[in-house]
């Protein structure tokens, strides 16, 4: 196929599935290495965050079927040994889409124990039965690995009510799944537990358990800035939500309408994020936040 024909292609995809909450952006696979054997693989959905060891492959979210194929024959070219580990850092399909394909492949899914059960909700109606984290956890999962100790760690309910950070202590790397959209208008998934309130004071925490050299992962990222940075990257969304919970505070004590409220494009206070398509938004994000506050379905 050519590549015009290819892209027209991907355009007709993308336009069908507008509505649906995905972030289908497709792209070449690419393995990148960060550092101590952790890297990250993006091709399509949230950024796969990877640990090969002599004993053991450590892979964290599964984008979907066909990409999760690619990332387990490439993540041969790193090493890796017969232990075999998924975790999912939240239940959304562009991040647990891929996990039957890491189950046929004998990896063990881990997942915080709100998982597979907004898995199941959001399967509802479908004709696909999700394959949902087999071991899961309340507040830390911790794991050693050669010479890596790994955590999971859940912070309470923020993009949803599932999400959990996974850390790699020695690398000091730490994947942060969609707690971070970096320079994007985020998904709050306040249906599936989401409170942006506390995915406040979670940025904040996560950075407080961190150092100047800790290498971030994120979920997703505007595609000039990138998926992956630093605390001040965290501090820099914190900032965006703190924003994003003001203005619309604000304009509930002066009388606006959520309608008015939601008549916005941009914060001028923060002119690097983007709207990659009408289901990421800054007025999307008011809606939600000024559900959380006025506490409206
Ligand atoms: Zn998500």
């Amino acid at each position: 196929m050519k590549r015009i024909d290819f892209l027209k292609q991907v355009a007709l995809l993308l336009a069908g599935s507008a509505f649906l909450p995905k972030l289908k952006f497709l792209q070449d696979s690419n393995f990148t290495e960060l550092r101590n054997g952790v890297g990250i693989f993006t091709m399509q959905g949230g950024t796969i965050g990877w640990f090969t060891t002599e004993d053991a492959i450590v892979a964290i979210d599964s984008q979907y079927p066909d990409p999760a194929g690619n990332f387990i024959s490439g993540i041969s070219n790193f090493g890796g040994g017969p232990e075999k580990v998924l975790f999912n850092t939240h239940h959304h399909g562009d991040h647990t889409g891929g996990n039957s394909v890491f189950e046929e492949n004998s990896y063990q899914i881990i997942g915080h124990a709100n998982v597979p059960d907004l898995m199941r909700m959001s399967a509802e109606g479908s004709d696909n039965q999700p394959t949902v984290p087999g071991t899961t956890f309340e507040e830390q999962y911790d794991m050693d690995m050669g010479n890596e100790t790994i955590h999971a760690k859940h912070y309470g309910p923020a993009h949803t009510g599932g999400d959990s950070v996974i850390w790699f202590e020695n690398a000091n790397v730490a994947h942060m799944g969609d707690l971070m959209f970096n320079r994007l208008y985020p998904f709050i998934d306040r249906g599936g537990g989401a409170l942006i309130a506390n995915w406040i004071t979670t940025l904040e925490n996560v950075v407080s358990e961190a150092n100047s050299d800790t290498q971030f992962i994120f979920g997703h990222g505007n595609p000039e800035f990138g998926v992956t940075g630093s605390g001040d990257d965290l501090l820099h969304m914190r900032d965006f939500l703190s924003h994003l919970m003001e203005y619309t505070r604000r304009g509930i004590a002066e009388g606006h309408s959520k309608e008015e409220l939601m008549d916005i494009e941009s914060f001028d206070e923060f002119p690097n994020f983007i709207s990659p398509s009408d289901f990421l938004s800054l007025s999307r994000n008011v809606d939600v936040a000024y559900r959380e506050l006025t506490e409206e379905e």
